[in-house]
């Protein structure tokens, strides 16, 4: 059987990748959302086991000295990881595994998996992203300046992605992405 290609899908906070994921999901048989690890508290209606592994923060620790993370990264005052063997796991089944993290995750990922598949989503602008921060209403000002802060840091490590995909309608950047899913799976030569 084939191996499933494992994909990193990373993007600025309110860039809509949920929805870009979870649109994919539904359009192209075999790919599924990686689980993961963090230690930030759950947000209202979150369970564990289903939008993260929550950990203590010695829990986490200890998974880091055991191995246990594909990559981890220290973000807004959070440790977040992937657990390597639900990523082996799914590999193993043929499924195309994706991974929602951010940037420095992404970067550790190129460096261990030299295959794998590393997808940008990025903003038509950052004025577009401010509007759909200020729309979405969950943050207050100072914190909607320091996500596009970090936004604009993010979009530096575009570069060290391999494809780009702009969230302008929801449709295109759907279409985009199953294109690359399709056309990954048909790839003969792999680079790294
Ligand atoms: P949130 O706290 O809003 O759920 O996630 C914050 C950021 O951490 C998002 O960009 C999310 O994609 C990223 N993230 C979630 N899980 C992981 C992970 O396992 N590793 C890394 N590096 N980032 C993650």
């Amino acid at each position: 059987m084939r191996r499933g290609n494992l994909i990193v899908l990373s993007g600025p906070s309110g860039v809509g990748k949920d929805t870009l994921l979870s649109r994919l999901i539904e359009r192209v048989p075999g790919v599924v959302k990686c689980l993961t690890a963090t230690t930030r508290a759950p947000r209202e209606g979150e369970q564990h086991g289903v939008d993260y592994l929550f950990l203590s923060p010695e829990q986490f620790a200890a998974w880091i000295s055991q191995g246990k993370f594909l990559e981890h990264a220290h973000y807004n005052e959070q440790y977040y990881g992937t657990p390597l063997h639900l990523v082996e796991e799914a590999r193993a089944r043929g499924l195309d595994v994706i991974l929602k993290i951010e940037v420095q995750g992404g970067l550790q990922v190129r460096q261990r998996v030299p295959e794998a598949i590393l997808i940008f989503v990025q903003p038509p602008s950052l004025e577009v992203l401010r509007q759909r921060l200020t729309a979405r209403g969950t943050d207050s000002p100072e914190q909607i300046a320091s996500r596009l802060h970090i936004a604009e840091q993010e979009m530096r490590a575009i570069p060290h992605y391999d494809y780009l995909v702009t969230n302008d309608t929801i449709e295109e950047a759907v279409d985009l992405l199953r294109a690359i899913l399709l056309a990954e799976r048909a790839r003969i030569r792999k680079e790294g």
